[in-house]
């Protein structure tokens, strides 16, 4: 049975500020799981792009009244789930919450054209993941990104069931995403507690808390990492800066290097 080790890594930087927040209080070296990576969802590997039946999903009601209202409003906008997009061999996939209204609501691609895809393609644009570091003009290289919920909700909140409705288009980019046998290393980058927990769920990991600044390694080559959400709240009150942000996507680099 695999065993599940886990690293703890922290911003030196942050430690001096907050040592609490640096530190993994469930580190446990050693756990065992009941099932590691072993999804048989009885779905086809896709393309990150490639996703029609996404698009077209209506099966929640409240979002989908909400995208109608917002259509109303705004005609140019997007307003339809908004699947994961990048590159076709990814190694490095970036999993959000739920589209932002300005953000992906707008233009269809995740983290695409708000402050929050600012932030983060202004990291990805320095380690190589993406060819520029304007969302709108970049390209993602290695890199896929994605949410758990694929409409925009009310007030940036999905609620639970809704979140359980659209696990499963996030089950089947997990296992398009996650190598079937030995080879190069892949990172998942959680952005929140919510893709943290999402993920575990997903994976059958034993559940640890969440903290910024994980870097969890769930067998040989597939490690999972954690970020507070680079969202206007969380910039704005500095509970995640740029320099923050900047030693995650650094450590996933690292890992994808070796
Ligand atoms: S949130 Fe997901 S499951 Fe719900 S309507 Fe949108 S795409 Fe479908």
């Amino acid at each position: 049975m695999p065993i599940v080790t886990a690293v703890v890594w922290y911003d030196h930087r942050r430690r001096n500020r907050d040592s609490k927040e640096a530190v993994w209080p469930g580190y446990a070296p050693g756990l065992f799981c009941k099932r590691i990576i072993d999804l048989d969802l009885g779905m086809k590997p896709v393309s990150p792009y490639a996703q029609p039946d996404v698009v077209a999903c209506r099966d929640c009601t409240r979002l989908v009244k909400h995208q109608a209202r917002i259509k109303r409003q705004h005609p140019d906008y997007w307003c339809a789930p908004v699947p994961g997009w990048g590159a076709v061999r990814s190694r490095l996939m970036i999993l959000g919450l739920a589209p932002g209204l300005a953000g992906a609501g707008r233009t269809g691609k995740g983290f695409v054209g708000d402050a929050s895809g600012a932030f983060l393609f202004k990291s990805l644009h320095s380690h190589g993941f993406a060819t520029d570091y304007r969302s709108e003009r970049a390209r993602l290289r290695e890199t896929v990104i994605t949410n758990i919920v694929k409409c925009v909700p009310p007030a940036n909140r999905p609620l639970s069931g809704e979140k359980r409705n659209c696990e499963r288009f996030l089950a089947r980019e997990l296992e398009s995403f996650l190598p079937k046998r030995r080879s190069k290393n892949r990172v998942i980058l959680c952005l929140g507690r919510d893709a943290y927990e999402s993920v575990h769920r997903l994976l059958e990991l034993p559940t640890m808390p969440f903290t910024h600044g994980m870097c969890l390694r769930t067998r040989e080559n597939v490690f999972i990492l954690t970020s507070f959400h680079p969202s206007r709240l969380n910039v704005n009150t500095g509970r995640l800066t740029q320099s923050m942000f900047d030693s995650v996507i650094a450590l996933a680099r690292s890992l994808l290097s070796q």
